[in-house]
């Protein structure tokens, strides 16, 4: 049986210091009360070892808890928001670094542009289909940031279950499974980042 050439090792991620983060994560906040504070202790997190954080620039959910922890704590905070969700999704008015595009694609793909790696924290729609572009971009081998994901409540376990059943089926290769990688908790992020 040939291979397919997905299944040919995976180049590993880069090995650069984390600048400049990009954040995946609900407009919403969930049931659970973990979820906001999770996302409130990675904004300020994030701020206090310098480094940027890059996300969707809305003030809702999870999204506006992490962006005003890592704004009060004196972090630079980049938002980039697509011009018909601006009013929708209330863009941060607290953030003033905040680009304003022309649509999904574009906000996608200028948010991972801009950054060093990828970490997605419980969300909905929005939160997945962001996530999982980037990771079959990563399965393509079309980049090599690392991909984290982090969430309280065993949050990601279903997604994970899905592509081991996605390996079992026979419709992705091992490599499936080292395209991202699940972190513990706060305290396992901090470890990937540079030092205060
Ligand atoms: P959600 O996880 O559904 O609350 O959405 C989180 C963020 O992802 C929100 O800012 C949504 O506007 C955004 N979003 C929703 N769909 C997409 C998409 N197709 N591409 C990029 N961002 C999206």
């Amino acid at each position: 049986m040939t291979l397919h050439p997905l299944d040919e090792p995976m180049p590993p991620v880069d090995a650069v210091e984390i600048r400049r983060l990009l954040l995946f994560c609900g407009s919403r906040s969930g049931a659970d009360p973990r979820h906001a504070r999770t996302a409130a202790a990675i904004g300020g997190l994030v701020a206090g070892r310098g480094v940027t954080l890059i996300y969707g620039g809305g003030s809702l959910g999870l999204m506006g808890e992490a962006g005003r922890a890592a704004l009060a704590a004196g972090g630079a905070v980049e938002g980039v928001m697509p011009r018909f969700l601006k009013d929708m999704e209330v863009a941060e008015p607290l953030c003033r670094d905040m680009a304003v595009v022309g649509s999904l694609h574009a906000r996608k793909a200028l948010m991972f542009e801009r950054a060093d790696a990828v970490l997605a924290l419980p969300g909905g729609l929005g939160t997945l289909d962001e996530l999982v572009e980037i990771l079959s971009w990563r399965h393509l081998r079309l980049h090599s940031k690392p991909v984290w994901l982090l969430g309280d409540n065993g949050f990601w376990a279903p997604f994970l279950a899905l592509m081991d059943h996605m390996l079992g089926e026979g419709f992705v290769g091992p490599n499936c499974r080292s395209v991202c990688e699940q972190l513990a908790s706060v305290d396992a992020l901090a470890a990937r980042l540079p030092a205060a």
